[in-house]
C-alpha cells in the first residue's frame, strides 16, 4: 500500500464505517484514485454502481457520471464530491437541440454520447461511450444517425461506419479540442521513438498522427501492452501520470501540458472527505425523465 496522507486514511475509515463504494474516474487526481475501490472510465463507473452491494456509491468524477450511475442504480444513494464539477461538453447540447434535429431528420435514430445530461439522454434512442460508439452505431437499424454532442467522436465513428449517414452536433470537449496538430507534431518530433495513443474526442487532424485511437481504458491497455519504450498519451494528463508511476521502466509523455480537465481536478481528497462526512452532494433525478434516460442507457448496456 502506498504511503497515505491523514486525509486519505480518514477517507478509508469513513468509507468502511458508512459502507460506501468509491468509484474514481481516470482523470481525477491520483490522490483520489489511490483511495478508490475502482478506477475506471464512465461506462464502467455506471455498471459497477449498478452491480454494487453497498447502499452508497460515491462517483469521483463530473456530474453526468453521477447521473448515469443513479440511472442504472436508482435504489442506491449516489453522491458526487464536487457539486460544481460539470462537463462543458455535456452542457453544449440541450433537449431543444435534439428535438429540432429530430424534426429535421425524422428517419434518424438519436445516438447520444454518455457525456450528456439525463434530460438529453431521455430524448435519445441509445447512448454510447467512446469505447462502444462504433459497436452501438453498427447495431442501429436506421440508415441515418443523429450523434450528439461531440463532433470529433462523431466524425471518428462516421469514418468507421461508412454505410450510415451521420448528422452531427457541434459540441466538443474543450480539454481535447484545445490540442492542435502542431502540438502532436511537436511531441512526436521531441520523442521520435514513442508510440502515440490518442482519444477520439481530439480533432481529426490530431488523430491522423496516432498509432492507436481509443477510449481512456483502451489507451491504458495499449500503453501497458506496447513494446515501445516511450509512449505519448493524447488524453487528459492524469493518464500519463498514472501510467508513468505504474511503468517506471518506460517513458510516458502527455502530448501537451495543457491537457487538463479543470472540472475533474475539483474532485480533491478534501472534497471526497467532505462528501463522506456530510453525505453530500446527492444526485436526484426527475422520475419521468429518468425512466426515459434509463431506457437509452439500458440499450447501450445490452448492445
Ligand atoms: S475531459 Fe472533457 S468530456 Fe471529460 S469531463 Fe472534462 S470537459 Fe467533459
Amino acid at each position: 500500500m502506498k504511503n497515505l496522507s491523514d486525509i486519505q486514511k480518514r477517507i478509508l475509515e469513513l468509507k468502511k464505517e458508512k459502507n460506501a463504494l468509491i468509484l474514481a474516474h481516470y482523470y481525477v487526481p491520483l490522490e483520489v484514485q489511490d483511495v478508490a475501490d475502482h478506477v475506471c472510465d464512465s461506462y464502467a463507473m455506471a455498471t459497477k454502481a449498478m452491480d454494487a452491494t453497498e447502499p452508497t456509491v460515491i462517483i469521483c468524477g463530473v456530474r453526468f457520471m453521477g447521473e448515469s450511475a443513479k440511472l442504472l442504480a436508482p435504489e442506491k444513494k449516489v453522491l458526487i464530491p464536487a457539486i460544481d464539477a460539470g462537463c462543458p461538453m455535456a452542457d453544449m447540447v440541450t433537449v431543444e437541440d435534439v428535438l429540432k434535429l429530430k424534426e429535421e431528420h425524422p428517419n434518424a435514430a438519436v445516438m447520444c454520447y454518455v457525456n450528456s445530461s439525463a434530460a438529453v439522454k431521455a430524448v435519445s434512442d441509445i447512448c454510447c461511450t467512446s469505447s462502444s460508439a462504433i459497436r452501438v452505431a453498427n447495431s442501429i437499424d436506421n440508415d441515418e444517425i443523429i450523434f450528439v454532442p461531440d463532433i470529433h467522436l462523431a466524425e471518428y465513428v462516421a469514418d468507421q461506419v461508412p454505410d450510415k449517414k451521420f448528422i452531427l452536433h457541434t459540441g466538443f470537449c474543450p480539454t481535447h479540442h484545445r490540442v492542435t496538430e502542431a502540438d502532436i507534431i511537436a511531441a512526436k518530433k521531441a520523442h521520435p521513438e514513442a508510440a502515440v495513443a490518442v482519444h477520439p474526442e481530439c480533432r481529426k487532424e490530431v488523430l491522423k498522427h496516432a498509432d492507436f485511437v481509443g477510449s481512456t481504458a483502451q489507451i491504458i491497455d495499449f500503453a501497458r501492452k506496447s513494446e515501445a519504450p516511450e509512449i505519448i498519451i493524447g488524453t487528459e494528463m492524469e493518464i500519463a501520470a498514472r501510467l508513468q508511476r505504474e511503468m517506471p521502466e518506460k517513458k510516458v509523455y502527455s502530448v501537451t501540458s495543457a491537457f487538463v480537465c479543470p472540472n475533474m481536478k475539483k474532485v480533491t481528497p478534501e472534497a471526497l472527505l467532505n462528501c463522506l462526512e456530510n453525505e453530500e452532494f446527492e444526485i436526484t433525478l426527475d422520475e419521468a425523465e429518468a425512466a426515459a434516460a434509463r431506457e437509452a442507457l439500458d440499450r447501450m448496456v445490452k448492445c
